[in-house]
């Protein structure tokens, strides 16, 4: 079983390193047939064309040797608009993601099908490999994490540290500088001409890769909690509506022409939701672009207060959302390292309280000028409060330290710190629910193993030791306390809203 799972971790590891070289191989050559076909407004064209002349057909072997001189004749054409201060006229090259595509030669483009099958198939049996022999090493009852504080990975060690380097930096490059990950985009081309009828973009790699890494991390999860179905059955349902509501339907909406939507994503985490190009794409639409507005706006008012109010808000962080399925899967092994101070608790009250308020104002802001058409709001400009919101929480927060924090803090940072629509569910979920985790503080044995456990830094062991009720707000519901628990003390139930605030006794407990 050893040998299976060495070969697996050398598959996965070699196929790693080649995906890891990819943005480094390739050849580009831009004609001006392939600018013209990817810059159609005529006028840019003019002003474009005479400052790439030294660009056009010159083979670069590099993308960095390419981007210099392509961004320096985007300077040069743009110099006399920047100087005379025509900042309408300057041309942005938004588009330089498929002309670095289209511009690629040589092996990459050439072997854009074994490519994929190496980097993303063939590791994903490599990583499967490695997971399943756990099955049958040690086949006994329970949910085991052996030596996870002496392993590197999972207890901030010197991989961890590297593998959080490069969760950020990918981060930074997907939202920042997409055209540099040209080489993967590109072997994502075929599958989306299938799924969307068109070639890929930087989303539509980062949504196949969200899916995978899911698919394969659920096999562990799969493995590790066996014995434990409220574990297999929230990891079914995370992975479901990731691929279908996240990834699939999105994509065949596009390819069928109707506006794109991922319905389970609710704002403020969609805070593009009410922005003025998606509310006009959606009016445009007719009767089903109508539908999906209200669609959005139901979930907002009423699905989310009575869902939690029934199940509490684990209806949606633990079993739909796709950040949270991606910290039950990917982020699973780092779970214990979330941070379980006090001064953790007041840090991440504050802070995500102050990113659902800087969302509702930023969203009034935008729908302000959505039906005004005023672009500011008490002399502020709503351009500029959205795009600091998307810089500040959409891409560095939830993607940068959201996910690329998983091995140094944890995996629910997001979800604990900054996601907006974690408070909200979490202000219904302390007030006004039946959900919580009733503890049978006799029972406890003060171990510890629930407090560990908890990604969401609540000291579960202090609730069970004084026998209270977890009706924190941040608790999302995942159950690891209670599957990791050796006594049995915590149950997470949905009862009637009396004495919800007080100590439970269960009715078993009350016989004695
Ligand atoms: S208290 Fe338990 S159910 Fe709630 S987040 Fe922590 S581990 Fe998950
Ligand atoms: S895991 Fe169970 S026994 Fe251990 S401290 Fe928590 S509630 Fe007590």
């Amino acid at each position: 079983m050893k040998i299976i799972r060495n070969i697996g971790l050398t598959i996965f590891l070699i196929c790693f390193a080649v995906f890891l070289s990819l943005p480094f191989l390739g050849k580009y050559k831009l004609t001006e047939k392939t600018f013209t076909e990817n810059f159609s407004d005529v006028n840019q064209q003019k002003v474009l064309k005479p400052a790439l002349k030294d660009v056009f057909d010159k083979e670069y072997n590099s993308n960095v040797a390419f981007f210099n001189d392509y961004n320096k004749a985007f300077d040069d054409a743009n110099k006399d608009f920047r100087d005379k201060k025509e900042w309408d006229k300057v041309i942005n090259d938004n588009k330089i993601l498929d002309i670095t595509k289209s511009s690629s030669i040589g092996f990459v483009k050439d072997n854009s099908t074994l490519l994929f099958i190496i980097c993303f198939l063939i590791s994903a049996l490599g990583g499967i490999m490695y997971m399943v022999p756990a099955l049958f090493i040690k086949p006994v009852a329970g949910i085991k994490n052996d030596y996870i504080f002496k392993r590197g990975i999972t207890s901030r060690g010197i991989i961890a540290f590297c593998f959080a380097a490069f969760l950020i930096i990918f981060y930074i490059f997907l939202y920042q500088k997409p055209a540099y990950l040209s080489n993967w985009v590109l072997l994502m081309d075929g599958l989306s001409n299938t799924l969307t009828g068109g070639n890929s973009s930087q989303w539509f790699l980062y949504g196949f890769l969200y899916c995978l890494v899911m698919s394969v991390m659920s096999v562990r999860m799969y493995i590790k909690y066996r014995n434990n179905n409220y574990q297999l059955l929230r990891t079914t349902s995370v992975l479901f509506f990731q691929i279908a509501f996240a990834f699939m339907i999105p994509n065949i909406l596009t390819n069928l022409q109707l506006p794109s939507m991922d319905f389970k994503n609710i704002w403020p985490l969609d805070y593009t939701f009410f922005f003025d190009y998606r509310l006009t794409e959606l009016t445009s639409n007719g009767m089903l672009g109508y539908w999906m507005l209200g669609w959005g706006i139901f979930l907002i008012i009423v699905g989310v207060p009575v869902m939690v109010y029934f199940f509490g808000k684990r209806w949606y962080c633990s079993w739909v959302c796709g950040c949270g399925g991606l910290a039950e899967t990917l982020g699973d092994p780092f779970r214990q390292l979330s941070d379980k101070s006090l001064k953790a608790w007041k840090f991440e009250r504050i802070i995500v309280h102050s990113v659902l308020v800087f969302a509702v104002v930023m969203t009034i802001a935008v729908l302000y000028t959505f039906f005004t058409g005023s672009p500011k709001l008490l002399g502020i400009d709503t351009y500029s409060i959205r795009q600091t919101y998307s810089f500040g929480i959409g891409f560095m927060f939830a993607g940068a330290i959201g996910t690329g924090f998983y091995p140094v803090m944890g995996s629910r940072v997001w979800c604990r710190f900054g996601c907006p629509l974690a408070a909200y569910l979490g202000i219904v979920q302390r007030f006004k629910s039946r959900f919580r985790i009733t503890t049978n503080g006799a029972q406890c044995i003060s171990c510890g193993n629930c407090s560990t456990y908890c990604e969401m830094g609540i000291d579960v062991r202090a609730y069970a030791q004084n026998g209270e009720n977890i009706i924190r707000s941040s608790c999302v519901g995942c159950g690891i306390c209670a599957a990791v628990c050796p006594r049995g003390v915590l149950k997470l139930e949905n009862l009637a809203e009396e004495g919800r605030f007080d100590a439970y006794i269960r009715p078993e407990e009350k016989a004695f």
